[in-house]
């Protein structure tokens, strides 16, 4: 096979990406943008030693999955992989995605439990991160790139995101705002970043900079007052002057309104700053923590919540435990959890700022146990020496862990295998419908048998 030809290929799989693969001459050749079923004509574009990657040049006989993008820059935008083919279809491959990760990297083959997918999978998002081109036209990242796709219409964001975008756009012409280009790394403005509370309808809008002062702001908020009326509590300014893709700095300055933003989260008030990890998709959110709660069986328990972000799985779960204790490595979000325990009148919380390994030797250390461990680590896992801790430390009777990946899940539950605990149950929970990401939750129990 070389680049440039053009070959026959049936799609038989999709990659974790969201990519349709099929296999040509014994070779995985990777096409963006088709379905399990399809049969399409194919350009080669890149040839590597056992796979290459190719573009569809002609559907010839369309999989039975597909159904017509709703969004006019479905293909182009990075950000929904899935918009081509029908939902059901997508929740399939990523319940069957999930079972595959645990059969072949964790070693286990149990079926999940039935995927939990949301009512709608529209403008489910509570919040956007729009990067903007050089005309000052807010939209998103190309698959695989940096170069931006203008939409300010985006199909998974609150319609009210659109107006607060174009008002945006309108204000950025007007009073002609520098745009920040990453390559050179000059201009101001980098981000616009867009939260809603659901609950309670509060936005906050915060303006990303490279620099330390932004002119007529005092226009924008009016303009921002005209779209969003009362809901409008919060516009900051964050500081980002690196030369990084990393997308917020570590500062903010609060420029109209409060500090934060209170959205109710099963039943607990959560207070939001531009900085604070809150989950993005609140409906599915609650379905995720239900079955976290479903497998802790919390009542009269002493809980770790480890990697507790703003303490919102804990504090859940609160009420019916006999003690809380959260671990978060971002000194923010430990203040906004322990707020949070006080705002929700909570007295059985406590939280600690650390790394989760480092401070699991601590509390060890202080002679705390746990009858139940909460993990919902970042996409890379739990460090061995954590679950080697969590096993042979605490010992607790259930392991429950949150994923946002199931390879690094998988891994893990290896390990939790092969120190004793099996995997009881796991529930794929679908937080990002129309794009490649799925989350899901585990349980794991103590056998007292290791391998
Ligand atoms: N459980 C929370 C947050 C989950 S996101 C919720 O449901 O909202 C994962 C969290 O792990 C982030 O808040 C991140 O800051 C934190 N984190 C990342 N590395 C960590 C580490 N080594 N130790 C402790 N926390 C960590």
């Amino acid at each position: 096979m070389q680049k440039n030809d053009e070959i026959i290929l049936k799609i038989t799989d999709i990659t974790n990406e969201g990519s349709g693969v099929g296999k040509y001459e014994g070779m995985a050749v990777f096409t963006p943008q088709t379905a399990v079923g399809d049969t399409a004509k194919v350009k080669i574009l890149k040839v590597k030693k056992t796979y290459a990657y190719g573009k569809v040049l002609e559907l010839i006989t369309p999989s039975p999955d597909r159904t017509t993008p709703d969004c006019e820059v479905s293909g182009k935008c990075g950000g929904c992989v899935f918009r081509h083919i029908d939902y059901k279809a997508e929740a399939k491959l990523k319940e069957d995605k999930v079972y595959q990760a645990i059969k072949r990297i964790g070693g286990v083959d149990l079926k999940p439990s039935p995927i939990i997918i949301p009512d709608n999978t529209c403008r489910y998002r509570n919040k956007a991160e729009y990067p903007l081109n050089s005309d000052g036209k807010v939209g998103f990242y190309a698959f695989h790139s940096h170069r931006v796709i203008p939409c300010s219409n985006c199909l998974l964001q609150p319609e009210i995101f659109k107006n607060i975008a174009e008002e945006t756009e309108n204000w950025i012409k007007e009073n002609r705002i520098s745009i920040y280009n990453e390559t050179a790394h000059k201009g101001l403005l980098r981000h616009l970043y867009i939260r809603i509370a659901e609950a309670t309808n509060e936005i906050m809008v915060t303006l990303v900079i490279n620099g330390t002062a932004i002119a007529h702001s005092d226009k924008l908020i009016d303009s921002l007052k005209s779209v969003c009326g009362d809901s409008l509590k919060s516009v900051q300014i964050n500081f980002n002057t690196d030369n990084t893709n990393v997308i917020l700095g570590k500062k903010c300055k609060t420029i109209y309104g409060e500090d934060y933003i209170t959205d109710i989260l099963c039943g607990i008030k959560v207070r939001l700053s531009p900085l604070s990890f809150y989950q993005v998709n609140r409906d599915m959110a609650e379905k995720l923590y239900k079955k976290a709660r479903e497998y802790a069986c919390p009542q009269n328990k002493n809980i770790l919540d480890l990697y507790c972000g703003a303490g919102t799985i804990g504090l859940s779960m609160a009420k019916e435990a006999k003690s809380i204790i959260g671990v978060e490595i971002i000194p923010e979000a430990i203040e906004d959890a322990k707020f949070n325990a006080k705002q929700n009148n909570i007295e059985n919380a406590r939280f600690i700022c650390g790394d989760a390994a480092a401070s699991a030797e601590i509390l060890k250390n202080e002679g705390i146990s746990a009858d139940v461990i909460i993990v919902d680590p970042p996409r890379k896992g739990c460090e061995a020496s954590l679950i080697n801790s969590i096993t042979n430390d605490f010992s607790p009777e259930r392991v429950i862990y949150v994923s946002c990946d199931p390879a690094t899940l998988a891994r893990d539950i290896a390990i939790f295998n092969a120190n004793g605990y099996i995997l009881k149950e796991y529930t794929p929970v679908d937080l990002f419908p129309r794009t490649s990401h799925v989350e899901t939750v585990a349980l794991l129990i103590r056998t007292n048998q290791k391998i």
